[in-house]
């Protein structure tokens, strides 16, 4: 049987634990969810964005025990479940305007097509499978359910097996703000019902986040399928500094893009490549800071790297660590998990890697800080670009033919320059490579899982300009 439960990653004590649903439970939940589609599909795009609003509101006011949950769950500082929680009520709400516009119908050359009228009308596919990881367990979720649902599309959860009060409560946010009965369900279910959820006709599109095995998996079975599937996977993003860089606010900004949440983000910075000309004074600088971050109790305001969520994922990260040291590279700090319960990892900087060691091409999912040496702009593309991930990248340099160089030749969905990778609601979010495919967020994000219709109008029709509808 599945392991569904709340383990609390900084004591290891487990707190809730729940039934995995039987067969006929998740049929009965796919059948809501098909049926709410009915009714979602034919509500105005003015209705849905009250609900969606009515959501954001709830987050905002229940911001405090959400985060709490978020926690307890799965190891983040409380300080950032908070930001989470509001980020999330900002994208419901970004979404809830913009759904109008990114929903418009378009207007196409008619007469280039030898029509009275041509345009593009984007409508809703129905009940979409989301299939989601604990490293951000309401915004991942959210950024895919609030263009979801604005679409007129359903949402069905099955989130990851370590945070269901998170997954149980974001079905709760959205029935209370108002959206029909099974218009967002979550189901209790291990990774392999996936198989069968997908293969369910009532289920039209899949997306997931999460690791590169589950996307190999979820993939081939939605090929199997004919479905359509956006993948957000791994990542192990380069983080250059070049030598006209802002040392200081580098270093800075590379201690929390490696150990915000715990190091335990897809677009953390992970391979830090520093020219040689800056290499000893960024990496003084750096470690220092990395080694000079408090872990502890995630709860505690003046936390900043609380446990990893998992016994397993803790115990991988020393892994890397060891057959990196086992094989010669330097640590320049931490490596050395404290004794004690929870599952806590020092904040560790590893120099001198090598190709073979597995730190090189692996993605690690802790607060690890990978330092290579380059000395020249041509190995810094050549370091950053050569790992099968793609997902985000960023390059420090006050050089502007510099930063056009970055702009293009990082190989990666996102590319940031004097600053670190983030999501935003307006900007397109995801990768290349092994890192996936598809886009989420923005207007791209929210037409993944549209019908993009095509509407040729010839002669003898009546002809009601396009533009007014928006479903
Ligand atoms: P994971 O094992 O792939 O789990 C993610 C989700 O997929 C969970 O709901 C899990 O269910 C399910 N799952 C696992 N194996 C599956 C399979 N074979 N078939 C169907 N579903 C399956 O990922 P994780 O290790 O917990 O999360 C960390 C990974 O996610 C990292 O690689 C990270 O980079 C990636 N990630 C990517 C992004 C992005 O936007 N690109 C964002 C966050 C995280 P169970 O929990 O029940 O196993």
């Amino acid at each position: 049987m599945p392991h569904i439960a709340t383990t609390n990653p900084a004591t290891g004590q487990v707190l809730k634990t729940y039934e995995a649903m039987s067969t006929e439970q998740l049929d009965g939940a796919i059948e809501r969810t098909d049926l709410a589609y009915r009714q979602l599909r034919d509500t105005t795009v003015d209705q849905r964005a009250r609900w969606m609003n009515a959501a954001a509101d709830l987050l905002d006011a229940e911001r405090d025990e959400i985060a709490r949950i978020m926690t307890t769950e799965m190891g983040k500082t409380y300080v950032a479940a908070q930001a989470e929680v509001t980020k999330c009520a900002t994208a419901a709400r970004f979404y809830a305007d913009k759904a109008p516009v990114f929903l418009a119908d378009e207007p196409a050359d008619a007469a280039a097509v030898k029509a009275v009228r041509a345009f593009i009308r984007y409508q809703p596919i129905g009940v979409v499978l989301a299939v989601m990881p604990w490293n951000f367990p309401l915004w991942q979720v959210m950024r895919f359910a609030a263009p979801a649902l604005m679409a007129g599309n359903t949402g069905l959860l099955k989130h990851a097996s370590n945070v269901p009060q998170t997954a149980l409560l974001l079905e709760d946010v959205f029935r209370r703000a108002g959206f029909p009965e099974g218009a967002f369900t979550t189901v209790l279910v291990g990774s392999e019902a996936v198989e069968r959820i997908l293969g369910d006709p009532r289920v039209r599109a899949a997306t997931l986040t999460g690791s590169e095995p589950a996307g190999r998996s979820i993939a081939q079975i939605a090929g199997r399928e004919l479905k359509k599937t956006v993948l957000e996977l791994g990542g192990s993003d380069p983080f250059v500094v070049m030598p006209s860089a802002d040392l200081d606010r580098a270093a800075e900004v590379a201690t929390t893009a490696r150990c915000q949440n715990n190091g335990q983000s897809c677009i953390a910075a992970k391979r830090f490549i520093v020219h040689t000309d800056v290499f000893d004074a960024f990496a003084e600088k750096f470690a220092a800071n990395m080694a000079a971050l408090r872990v502890g109790d995630p709860m505690d305001p003046n936390t900043d790297v609380g446990p990893l969520a998992s016994e397993r994922g803790r115990d991988e990260v020393h892994a890397q660590v060891r057959d990196a040291a086992d094989n010669g590279a330097t640590v320049l700090c931490g490596g050395e998990p404290p004794t004690g319960d929870g599952w806590f990892y020092p904040p560790t900087v590893v120099t001198d890697l090598t190709p073979q060691m597995r730190m090189w091409s692996e993605e690690v999912f802790g607060p690890v800080a990978g330092l290579f040496r380059v000395s020249s702009y041509e190995e810094a593309i050549e370091v950053a670009n050569g790992t099968s991930f793609g997902l985000g990248s960023n390059a420090w340099t006050r050089d502007p033919a510099e930063q056009e160089r970055f702009a293009t030749d990082l190989d990666a969905g996102n590319v940031f320059i004097n600053g670190m990778t983030t999501s935003y609601p307006e900007l397109p979010f995801g990768g290349v490579k092994n890192s996936g495919y598809g886009r989420e967020l923005s207007a791209l994000g929210m037409r993944e899982f549209c019908n993009t219709k095509t509407v040729w109008v010839g002669e003898g029709a009546a002809s009601a300009g396009a533009g007014a509808h928006a479903e």
